[in-house]
């Protein structure tokens, strides 16, 4: 299931990561005038015996107009109903871009975002399998639908303008995948060359999200590594270094296994890592970077330096 992209024209990123977090627009569609889109695409990435509980969805959406969104941003999307809590219509939620900054059919007219359907269980009545408002509005919708949509949101996650002379790491669990998905079509669209990694942790194999476009990627631009962490089919060979729950796999186990490659490039000062997905992985990937550091000398924090000199992004949710 190979997917090609058509690139009409380039991105023009501004220079510095300052001009360009600047020159980005932000919520030009708010909850009082949204703009209206149109699903052009539906598409499962999971194997379909995962059932519900593992079901992920690469949504394409096509717009009339300007949605000026890109990579590192997100969309809000407004759910139909009313929140049972509040008595009101549904607010928006947030879904991270999917797609390089001209959409994957590279004419500027679309935008797509990789969605997870959300269950929660109800503690007072003890209901479970609830499902959740937005991501099963999204999951269910039909080619041809009309949803609205307020943002686009959000200047902290973007890549910076100068990513030319940068190293990237990538980290996503599960759809925390979207964002790096757009920055590395954005990135090889626009000639990158210099070492660009990809880890992405799921919970099965046949789980992976855009596995295909990555390993078309890592056979294409030999400066780009794709990592996977498959919790529940593969051990941590590293359980006394790196200690998880059930000695399970999990991206930061994969980042330890790595670890010298890794810290060659992170020790680079022109070198990023974006951590996107699940809340609380930051909490297992900290302890091991700043294991790293020690060991090389920089210090009892390397997460806390990182971050101090805006080389380390975290979106969870
Ligand atoms: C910056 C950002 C980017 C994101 N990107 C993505 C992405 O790319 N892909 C993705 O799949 N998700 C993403 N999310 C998560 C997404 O925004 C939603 O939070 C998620 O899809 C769940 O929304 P929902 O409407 O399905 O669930 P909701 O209906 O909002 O339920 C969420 C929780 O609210 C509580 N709740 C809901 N209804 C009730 C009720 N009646 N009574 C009591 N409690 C209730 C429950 O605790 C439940 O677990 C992102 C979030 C953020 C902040």
């Amino acid at each position: 299931m190979g997917v090609s992209f058509q690139v009409s024209k380039f991105v023009i990123l501004s220079p510095s990561m300052e001009n360009t977090q600047k020159s980005i627009p932000i919520n030009l569609y708010r909850i009082s005038s949204p703009l209206a889109v149109e699903v052009i695409e539906n598409r499962r990435l999971t194997a379909e015996s995962r059932g519900r509980k593992n079901d992920v969805r690469h949504l394409v959406f096509k717009f009339n107009g300007s949605y000026p969104c890109i990579p590192g941003q997100s969309a809000g999307i407004l759910p139909p109903g009313i929140d049972s809590r509040t008595k009101r219509p549904n607010s928006p939620r947030l879904y991270s871009v999917a797609s390089p900054s001209t959409g994957d059919h590279g004419d500027g007219k679309t935008f797509s975002l990789c969605v997870t359907r959300h269950f929660w269980e109800n503690p007072q009545t003890g209901e479970k399998d609830l499902p959740g408002a937005a991501s099963n509005y999204l999951c269910d919708l039909r080619v041809g639908d009309k949803v609205k949509v307020t943002g686009p949101t959000g200047k902290h996650f973007l890549l910076p303008g100068d990513f030319g002379v940068r190293d990237f790491i990538f980290v996503a669990t599960g759809t925390g995948i979207a964002p790096f998905r757009g920055m590395l079509i954005d990135l090889f669209q626009q000639g990158y060359e210099r070492n660009v990694w990809l880890i992405l942790g799921v919970p099965y194999k046949d789980c992976l999200l855009y596995d295909d476009e990555f390993r078309a990627f890592a056979v294409k631009y030999p400066k780009f590594t794709y990592l996977t962490a498959i919790s529940r089919e593969e051990n941590n060979p590293f359980s006394s270094e790196v200690q998880t729950r059930q000695n399970k796999m999990y991206v930061q186990v994969r980042m330890y296994e790595y670890r010298e490659k890794l810290l060659k490039i992170l020790s680079g000062s022109n070198s990023m890592m974006y951590l996107c997905g699940l809340k609380g992985m930051e909490e297992g990937i900290f302890p091991v970077l700043n294991a790293l550091g020690k060991g090389a000398g920089i210090g009892d924090s390397f997460a806390e330096k990182l971050k101090a000199d805006q080389r380390l992004r975290v979106e969870v949710y």
